[in-house]
């Protein structure tokens, strides 16, 4: 099984061509997943430091952060903290709810607000910290699952820019990220990183109620690791035909923080307005 996890990370770093010298930033929650891929980046000798948004979540957040620096002291990397309570004034789940609130955020789930934060964030942070590229802990299932979900909403162009690296154009304000789980089922990781006696929280996030994903995920729990492959088997075959869907995009930089945008105001300042 082993064999099995590692054989295909070291694949996929092939594939997606990542040098040992670059600067890689994992963005490290506290789960397994981002967990297992700091583990064998550093394992396979690639040059990482970790970073890790503390989201002010109570207990929970408090066991994630102690779960990382365990971490990371276990892997010998340096480890950067950003504390969204003294860097934004609030906590994840006030500063959702302060959005949900308002007309802007009606309807939007929480787990789409958190992931537009975090990205933000990151992709910001990681640039401060002239970092070459950003690695995030998504896996197989967390990738179909998106892919179907894309499927069903009848937006296939959503994938375009899916893939164990980020296809967006070049550009300097824009961190390219990769995925080295992205052909790793959940099972697997989560087995390893017990196998390998990592520093875990395995709890759920308790604010994670997407319940649209909770039903693909319940689906996708009734196939085979094997299925799961061949799902992405056939976002690989029809991904350079979605990429052509999208030819007038181009990225801009948000006309209020700055940011690198699909949009003339980016995700994150269309939900909080942040000024340059
Ligand atoms: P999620 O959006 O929670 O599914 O997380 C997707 C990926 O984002 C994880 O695998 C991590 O690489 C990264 N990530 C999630 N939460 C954090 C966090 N609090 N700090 C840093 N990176 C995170
Ligand atoms: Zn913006």
């Amino acid at each position: 099984m082993n064999k099995n996890i590692e054989t295909q990370v070291k694949q996929t770093l092939k594939k997606i061509k990542l040098n040992k010298k670059e600067k890689i930033l994992v963005a490290l929650s506290g789960g397994k997943d981002s967990t297992v891929v700091a583990y064998l980046l550093k394992k396979f000798g690639y040059n990482i430091e970790g970073f890790h948004i503390d989201l002010g979540m109570g207990g929970y957040s408090q066991r994630c952060l102690t779960a990382v620096k365990q971490l990371c002291k276990q892997l010998d990397i340096k480890l950067h903290l950003y504390d969204i309570k003294s860097e934004m004034g609030s906590s994840m789940c006030y500063i959702r709810t302060a959005i949900q609130t308002e007309a802007r955020g009606k309807g939007l789930k929480n787990c789409a607000i958190c992931g537009v934060i975090k990205k933000w964030i990151i992709n910001k942070e990681a640039r401060k910290l002239k970092a070459d590229k950003i690695a995030t802990g998504h896996n197989l299932d967390d990738e179909a699952q998106t892919f179907l979900m894309n499927i069903f909403k009848g937006s296939p162009k959503l994938s375009a820019n899916s893939g164990a690296i980020t296809k967006n154009i070049a550009d300097k304000k824009f961190i390219t990220r990769i995925k080295p789980l992205f052909y790793v089922p959940e099972d697997e990781i989560r087995e390893y990183s017990k196998k390998m006696k990592l520093p875990v929280v395995y709890e759920k996030c308790p604010c994670a109620l997407d319940s649209y994903r909770i039903q693909i995920r319940q689906f996708m729990n009734t196939l085979t690791a094997k299925e799961k492959i061949n799902i992405m088997k056939n976002f690989d075959g029809i991904s350079e035909k979605i990429q052509k869907l999208k030819t007038d995009e181009k990225l801009e930089y948000c006309e209020l923080c700055g940011e690198p945008s699909r949009n003339k105001i980016c995700k994150m300042c269309q939900l909080v307005n942040i000024k340059k």
